[in-house]
């Protein structure tokens, strides 16, 4: 019989935060399967990361020196998209290449270490396509893991590996002609970079390569659910004729959110959410990479002022476009002239948290009845986990895709705005929070799908009395997949 133990499991993430907390609850579920677990990052995000990981965890973390050229356009010693604006935010997925080298010398010195017994297996960013030559040259197993949802990934596949996607002539709507489940898309739908990119535009460029080298690698491993993202995944087999294994939701526990300071105890926050009825919270928040205009910010400070003063809120506010991401907090500039004397102190109805909050925490709370999103796929399984409709505004790369897929495709949401550039009006944000958080008959449906969907969900990962949950079986296949590779490997059979 097959089984991991003493068996190193490499671990490595692109660095943005959103990738690192995927990983990371990754990397803990294999832990507990009785794997070795070795999280590979730059020095920076690893210092950040000895601070969050729990004091019961055997998780190696090992270093991989990163330094960015002077063609890389990037601020000096910047290791994390979360300080980057978000037209800088390429430059570092572009600048990671770099770190093939120094990744292929550490896959040997762990061979080395270990008297030339290679890794069991390296679970590889959706950005490290690279990865997968170098685990072949050791005889090791190769998978990537998406931390987005597999519809969203299936669009983003389509349009970088089809560039260019956008028939001239054509009108503003298109579609993913080898992903036509997809449906219709609008050029609303995409960021910035896509709407321009022709082919040969450096995104373009690395994308359909980075892309290309998926085919190498022996497995794909998404942070989903089978039985909710099926499309996606039928895609992605059909596409690459490879392992495709959802494992998900891999939530990390609340409290261990990879090393932000939040701007709030999560103690504080639960004392006030406490103070308010079930269900009658809105939490917002773009997660770690995004943030609204000015403008933006002003109107939906409106709508939450304008709406029925029986819906509370959690709002994370981040600078405002065009500030610097890690400004003082400046409410007196960025929200309307006395928003937080008459909404938060008289009224009592709205928590302003700066930069960071506890979103495990806040997302578990009962009080909490619906979750304004980027739509961000981290954000996105923590709120269907909790049973939440959810308020999408997509901010950047495949939000857009997954923001459709929710409202159309599953039902569970309902999109408010897009993207940073477009004008908004409080009066259309306040309707539409009213439409999710009241009594009309499609909130009532939105909450009855969420509440189906949290079901799925708890079946999915379900490891019980001999029953096996979709998600738990995934994770069978996958590790069974890389114990039999090294197995023919050692045979020399592979
Ligand atoms: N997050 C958090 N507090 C915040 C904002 C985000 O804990 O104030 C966490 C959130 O719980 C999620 C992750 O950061 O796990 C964000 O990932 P997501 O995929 O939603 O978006 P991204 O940051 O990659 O755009």
């Amino acid at each position: 019989k097959m089984t991991g133990r003493n068996e190193n499991i490499v671990i490595f993430p692109f660095m943005a935060q959103g990738h690192i907390i995927a990983f990371l609850g990754l990397a803990l579920q294999i832990e507990q399967r009785g794997y070795n677990v070795i999280f590979v990052n730059t020095p920076i995000n690893i210092k950040k990361l000895q601070q969050s990981l729990p004091p019961t965890s055997s998780i190696r973390l090992l270093e991989i020196p990163f330094n960015s050229s002077d063609d890389d356009d990037l601020p000096p010693g910047v290791e994390n998209t979360d300080v980057l604006p978000p037209n800088l935010i390429f430059n570092l997925i572009k600048a990671s290449v770099s770190l093939k080298p120094s990744f292929r010398q550490l896959i040997s010195n762990l061979t080395n270490d270990s008297g030339g017994d290679p890794p069991l297996c390296i679970v590889a960013d959706i950005f490290f396509g690279w990865s997968a030559e170098i685990a072949h040259e050791f005889g090791v197993f190769h998978s990537i893991f998406s931390c987005s949802g597999a519809f969203g990934l299936a669009c983003y596949y389509s349009l970088w590996m089809n560039v260019p996607h956008l028939n001239s002539d054509s009108a503003a709507e298109f579609s993913f002609p080898d992903f036509p489940e997809s449906g219709r898309f609008h050029t609303t739908q995409l960021a910035a970079n896509m709407l321009v990119a022709d082919g040969n535009d450096p995104p373009s460029v690395f994308h359909r390569k980075n892309l290309s080298a998926w085919s190498n690698s022996d497995g794909l491993l998404f942070n989903s659910v089978e039985e909710l993202d099926m499309i996606g995944l039928v895609y992605f087999r059909r596409k690459l004729g490879r392992l495709v294994c959802p494992l998900g939701p891999i939530l990390l526990p609340p409290g261990k959110r990879a090393g932000k300071s939040a701007g709030i105890t999560a103690e504080g926050c639960i004392e006030w959410l406490r103070t308010k009825p079930a269900n009658s919270v809105l939490y917002i928040s773009f997660g770690s990479n995004n943030t609204i205009s000015a403008s933006q910010m002003m109107q939906l400070a409106k709508a939450l002022e304008q709406v029925n003063k029986s819906t509370n809120f959690i709002w994370v506010v981040r600078p405002p476009l065009g500030f610097d991401i890690t400004a003082e907090f400046r409410a007196e500039e960025w929200l309307p002239e006395g928003f937080i004397e008459r909404v938060v102190d008289d009224q009592k109805r709205g928590l302003i948290v700066a930069q960071w909050a506890p979103q495990g925490e806040i997302l578990s709370h009962k009080s909490v009845g619906s979750f304004l999103t980027q739509c961000g796929w981290n954000s996105v399984l923590e709120g269907l986990s909790h049973g939440m409709p959810l308020m999408g505004w997509p901010m950047a790369a495949e939000q857009f895709f997954s923001a459709k897929f929710l409202a159309e495709e599953i039902g569970v949401c309902v999109e408010v705005a897009r993207g940073f550039n477009v004008e908004v009006r409080h009066q259309d944000i306040a309707e539409k929070i009213e439409l999710v958080m009241g009594q009309s008959e499609q909130g009532k449906e939105l909450r009855r799908k969420a509440g189906e969907i949290k079901e799925m969900i708890e079946d999915a990962i379900r490891d019980q009395d001999g029953f096996k949950g979709s998600s738990v079986k995934a994770m069978d296949q996958f590790l069974n997949a890389a114990l039999l590779m090294k197995e023919k490997t050692k045979n020399g059979l592979h």
